[in-house]
């Protein structure tokens, strides 16, 4: 015959192993979360981030990029194509500005080459597609996105500049 082992079955009979285990639940439940409820709730971005892309803008809305065609010639990926023209009052401009972000590797170079940070990767990382088409950007879109989050990469570069 087995002997009963008491402490064990008091265990049991207390549920204690419940007790310990809702202990603990309710010890998370109270403490500051580790995760977000995204998309309700974003953590930070660092200055670095490197998002989608876009072109800036000078304040007076003149486009900053000069057409030095330095980040098509740097991009590992072959993804950006510029066409150029001297403009009537001798400034050249670029006729044609397409990345392909389907080949992007969003290695930043695009960015560390432009002389006057007209090409940048901005904070946006929300841009998912339907189908490869949408992922061709052009001039258009690439100033488009410049408008639209000028601010934050004003800031970005900003906060950066000190490091570099
Ligand atoms: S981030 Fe890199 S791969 Fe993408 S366009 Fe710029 S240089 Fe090319
Ligand atoms: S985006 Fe910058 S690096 Fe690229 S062509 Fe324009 S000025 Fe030159």
């Amino acid at each position: 015959m087995t002997a009963i082992d008491w402490k064990r079955a008091g265990k049991y009979f207390l549920l204690l192993d419940m007790l310990k285990g809702f202990q603990l639940g309710m010890k998370y439940f109270l403490a500051p979360k580790a995760t977000v409820n995204y998309p309700h709730e974003k953590g930070p971005l660092s200055p670095r981030f490197r998002g989608e892309h876009a072109l800036r803008r000078y304040p007076n809305g003149e486009e900053r990029c000069i057409a030095c065609k330095l980040c098509e010639a740097i991009c590992p990926a072959q993804a950006i194509v510029i066409d150029a023209e001297p403009r009537a009052d001798g400034s050249r401009r670029t006729t044609r500005y397409d990345i392909d972000m389907t080949k992007c590797i969003y290695c930043g170079f695009c960015q560390e080459a432009c002389p006057v940070d007209a090409i940048v990767e901005g904070p946006n990382f929300e841009f998912t597609a339907e189908n490869r088409e949408q992922l061709f950007y052009n001039k258009e879109k690439l100033l488009e996105n410049g408008e639209r989050w000028e601010a934050e990469i004003a800031r970005s570069i900003e906060l950066d500049a000190p490091y570099r």
